[in-house]
């Protein structure tokens, strides 16, 4: 029996117009698709009607599927004969472990094709106007992820500040713990932050305010995950654009 191929695929961070076209090519005519729980509604909606779905979305602390038998579906699906498509919110290679997937599958034979997604942090400065870089304020960026295991020991120093922007992953329940790292770390309370919850869905939210404010914003105003907290002077650029959704979002 030949062995199907694993495609790696970003599915972005929800709109179907920010897939790529070999991301929407191989959604269409995929016939297994395993997919997380970020991938929004309308692009599930792309696939085939007799496609095979499987869900392994997660959810913090109850895991559907650990990933090691996320790994091992992909491998047996593909060493099934299918062709599966593996599709991630975002990109499969920023805090999407599609690099031990792919790990996996290559230690069995299987190959594997990645195909690029936009990731969270690109889709909010285009859906904001927030800059990720901007030569008056910030010329390095970091992507962190907020909710890993011993956030207190990781070391985030000189990743905040002045000229640079912080972008936090999986944040949220956590944000407390954020800002008193940060500030443990030298940052002044004043720093701007922003919260910007459901990027490029119809739902999105930017709220924004002061470092030392950022547990008050995400409860506050009730943000959920997903959910992006972005640091730094960016945020605090007065953007006709983002100064529109910050009044939604308080509306
Ligand atoms: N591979 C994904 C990230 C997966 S980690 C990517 O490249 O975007 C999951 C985290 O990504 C969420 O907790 C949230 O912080 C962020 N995220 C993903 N999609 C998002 C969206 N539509 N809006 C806001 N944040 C999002």
């Amino acid at each position: 029996m030949r062995t199907g191929t694993i495609f790696l695929v970003g599915a972005g961070p929800g709109d179907p117009d920010l897939l790529t076209l070999r991301a929407a090519r191989l959604i269409e005519a995929a016939e297994v698709i395993v997919h997380d729980g970020l991938v929004s509604p309308e692009i599930m909606a792309m696939t085939r009607p007799d496609a095979r779905l499987i869900s392994v979305a997660k959810k913090r602390a109850r895991h559907t599927l650990p990933q090691d038998d996320i790994n091992m579906l992909l491998v047996q699906l593909a060493q099934g004969g299918h062709d599966v498509v593996r599709l991630k919110g975002g990109d499969p290679l920023v805090f999407g472990r599609g690099g031990e997937e792919a790990e996996l599958a290559k230690a069995h034979g299987v190959k594997v094709e990645i195909v690029p997604g936009i990731s969270a942090a690109n889709g909010m400065a285009a859906a904001t106007g927030i800059p990720l870089t901007h030569r008056d304020a910030a010329s390095i960026v970091s992507f962190v992820a907020g909710q890993c295991k011993g956030l207190s020991d990781q070391d985030w120093s000189g990743l905040a500040g002045k000229g640079r922007t912080l972008v936090i992953y999986m944040g949220v329940k956590t944000a407390p713990q954020i800002a008193e790292k940060l500030m443990a770390d030298g940052l002044t309370p004043d720093v701007p932050v922003a919260v910007v919850e459901n990027v490029a869905r119809s739902e999105m939210r930017v709220v924004r305010g002061p470092l030392a404010g950022l547990p008050d914003l995400v409860t506050d105003n009730n943000i959920k995950s997903p959910a992006l907290i972005v640091i730094g002077d960016v945020t605090a650029r007065e953007d006709a654009h983002l100064e529109q959704l910050v009044l939604e979002a308080h509306q």
